[in-house]
């Protein structure tokens, strides 16, 4: 199961990781007091979809301007402009396949002065049995590209459940992501909340892009996507909330109901696999 940004935030703050403030609209005629309540001097107006690479999406309807998914507001006044024109509009990105998703909710969130950006992620390695995280300097943009072109600017390493995390693995991330002093401290720390956040929640999947550094040396989870292990969610009800049937297939939603693990798909080959 996945949920939105602005949720996966929410919950990883409650385990100590520096995220910014930020308010979840789901009407235009929200959106001022929400950018008053902030205060600015910048803001971000970011659509809410279960889908990445929203930055470099473009919305369907010519209302909703030419800018993408996610934008940079510098007064109340632009604040409330794009919420208008992106509210209820068909967000196109990588991620969500030529239909689009259609926005039904926005974050506004806290402007940051981006100094780097950074990519971290955990996720279940099938194949050692354990959490590994995957770590790299190149955050921001697609890391599928990275690991294609670019390999050796990955790091990844796993985790023994036994021991969980220790202060070496936040030393490794540390270091993987060139950092020293107190940054390399806020890194540990953070890499150490992730693991933390994870393990509770039974996630399947954290990936944090980016995770930057501002300009006055504050590394900041500026990102979030997460997903959970479907059968470990009855132990969660709080997670259980957070779902958004909105923004999943009617088809899967359905078979979710007779406790089946259906994945819809395109095309015209259907597979059915039964296994006990
Ligand atoms: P996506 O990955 O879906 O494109 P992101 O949340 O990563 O969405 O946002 C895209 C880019 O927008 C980020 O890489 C970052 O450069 C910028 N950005 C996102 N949130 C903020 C923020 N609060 N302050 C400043 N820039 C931001
Ligand atoms: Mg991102």
């Amino acid at each position: 199961m996945n949920i939105h940004e602005y949720q996966a935030k929410a919950l990883l703050k409650e385990f100590g990781a520096p995220v910014s403030n930020g308010i979840a609209i789901f009407k235009p005629s929200e959106a001022k007091a929400a950018a008053k309540k902030l205060g600015g001097p910048l803001w971000v107006v970011k659509s809410q979809i279960h889908a990445g690479g929203r930055g470099k999406g473009k919305f369907k309807e010519k209302s909703a301007g030419d800018k993408g998914g996610v934008r940079l507001a510098k007064s109340i006044e632009e604040v409330e402009a794009f919420a208008k024109q992106m509210l209820g509009a068909t967000l196109v990105t990588i991620q969500t396949g030529p239909a689009g998703k259609q926005v039904n909710r926005l974050y506004i969130e806290d402007g940051s002065d981006i100094a780097k950006e950074f990519y971290l992620s955990m996720l279940v390695d099938r194949e050692t049995g354990r959490t590994a995280f995957v770590v790299s300097t190149e955050g921001g943009m697609d890391i599928e590209e990275v690991a294609h072109k670019t390999p050796e600017k990955i790091k990844t390493f796993s985790i023994d459940p036994a021991t969980g995390f220790m202060p070496h693995h936040g030393r490794t991330v540390a270091k993987a992501l060139g950092l020293s002093g107190d940054l390399a401290r806020q890194a540990e720390t953070v890499a150490g909340i992730l693991y933390k956040a994870f393990v509770a929640k039974d996630m399947a999947m954290l990936e944090i892009n980016p995770l930057i550094v501002t300009k006055d040396d504050k590394l900041k989870v500026l990102d979030a996507k997460v997903s959970f292990d479907s059968n470990a969610l009855y132990r969660h009800p709080d997670v259980m909330e957070l779902r958004d049937i909105t923004e999943e297939d009617e088809k899967e939603i359905e078979a979710s109901k007779y406790d089946l693990a259906y994945i819809a798909l395109d095309g015209t080959i259907g597979c059915m696999v039964n296994g006990a």
